[in-house]
């Protein structure tokens, strides 16, 4: 464990240097004097850690804050470009990847294509170049680039860097952090995607100080990723969150995992566009039969128009979602549910029947409180999540944090 592997002095130094980056981070602008009473730190030691901050190009030192009779004090703020990450998402047919700030701004973006690449050395090469691609469009120092973070379908095991299983690939434990940890010389982390979005949502979005929420993935496939009493929550094996393969319908509709019935087979977009192409088969009438390769933006433009076809597929998604969703809320009882993913895009036509069915089979009381938020979903979502991963790690109090990476060292 990280702690025994430090003296005592020098574990102390970085908890209280990670306490006063947090409060800068989080309450910045803010006073030596504020830091002191929140921390509890003394004024010496404050001093003496801000000066290393300041100097290693990490917080800056700016205006003058409210005074409280006498001088007025200078006031911290972190340097947000102090340093930059690259997340990327990891698709069956591309390759997202993002450049970040340390407060997990997006500042470039792309998109790679990975042309029927299937074979792990084809795959290493595009995301080696989607990486070098992105830092170079961005134009920042290369030296200023704090690490990598990838996300990716199916069992991840995060510690050992390994894909231990990939339904998209038909990969089983291959190491995917190694080579590109080698190739730029930087800490490359790895996670589920859903963990990815989840950890981003934790620092950086609407699950920044709530301790019990769920984000719930819609679109291909469906997944969710659990922070209960504060702590991200993985399971005995890494696989918890497995929620497009939770059983609604005994006989129900076949699912990718070849089991019948899962959320996924009868919530996901591949699922809209089953029913929908169920319907043009028994010959109703709607705008989406003569349309060759459908999609769900069809289904939605078709929704927009009044297709009644559309609509009730995009409905029906939704109130099976919303059963999937109630299920997972009478078991955890979270404060808040985050709705992402490329299916978000069918808004409401989907997700007015997933808050119906939420109220209806939630347990008695437990959706009076409970928050909903749909969030928008762009190509950049989850690259910024998988930078997250990184971002999570510099933030991390030192007990918990993977030894690769140290801020103030790596300005240095
Ligand atoms: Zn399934």
């Amino acid at each position: 464990m990280t702690y025994l592997r430090k003296g005592n002095r020098d574990l102390i130094k970085e908890i209280n240097r990670n306490l006063v980056l947090n409060l800068i981070k989080s309450r910045g602008p803010v006073s030596r004097t504020e830091i002191a009473r929140l921390s509890g730190l003394s004024p010496a030691t404050i001093s003496g850690i801000s000066a290393d901050f300041i100097t290693a190009g990490l917080v800056h030192e700016m205006g003058e804050g409210e005074s409280t009779g006498g001088r007025r004090p200078v006031l911290l703020r972190l340097n947000q470009q102090a340093g930059f990450v690259v997340g990327v998402k990891l698709m069956e047919h591309a390759v997202t990847s993002a450049l970040t700030d340390l407060d997990a701004n997006v500042l470039h973006h792309r998109v790679t294509p990975l042309e029927h690449a299937r074979d792990f050395s084809a795959v290493l090469e595009a995301i080696v170049r989607a990486i070098e691609m992105t830092i170079e469009e961005s134009e920042v120092d290369w030296a200023r680039v704090l690490g990598i973070g990838i996300g990716m379908a199916g069992v991840i095991r995060g510690e050992a860097g390994l894909c231990h299983y990939s339904p998209f690939f038909g990969w089983r434990d291959v190491k995917v952090a190694e080579p590109i940890e080698a190739h730029f010389a930087l800490p490359v982390y790895i996670d589920n995607d859903v963990n990815t979005l989840t950890i981003a949502e934790q620092w950086f979005g609407y699950g920044h100080g709530v301790d019990d929420f769920v984000v719930v993935t819609v679109g291909r496939g469906i997944g969710a990723g659990i922070v209960v009493n504060g702590q991200f929550y993985r399971g005995a094996l890494g696989g918890a969150g497995e929620f497009g393969h939770i059983t609604l319908a005994r006989e129900g509709p076949l699912c990718d995992c070849g089991k019948r019935g899962c959320l996924e087979a009868l919530a996901s977009d591949p699922a809209v566009l089953r029913m929908v192409r169920e319907r043009i088969t028994t010959g109703e009438e709607t705008a989406l039969a003569g349309v060759g390769a459908l999609t769900l933006k069809d289904v939605i433009c078709a929704a927009e128009s009044g297709d009644q076809v559309a609509r009730e597929a995009l409905a029906y998604s939704g109130r099976w979602l919303g059963v999937g969703v109630a299920n997972l809320v009478n078991i955890l009882n979270p404060q808040l549910v985050i709705v992402a993913g490329e299916g978000v895009q069918a808004g409401e036509y989907r997700f007015e029947a997933m808050r119906e069915a939420i109220q209806i089979h939630t347990f008695d009381g437990l959706a009076e409180e409970l928050k909903i938020v749909i969030e928008p979903s762009g190509d950049e979502t989850w690259a910024r999540g998988a930078a997250s991963l990184v971002l999570g790690e510099i933030f991390k109090h030192p007990l918990y944090r993977n030894e690769r990476i140290d801020l103030v060292a790596s300005m240095a």
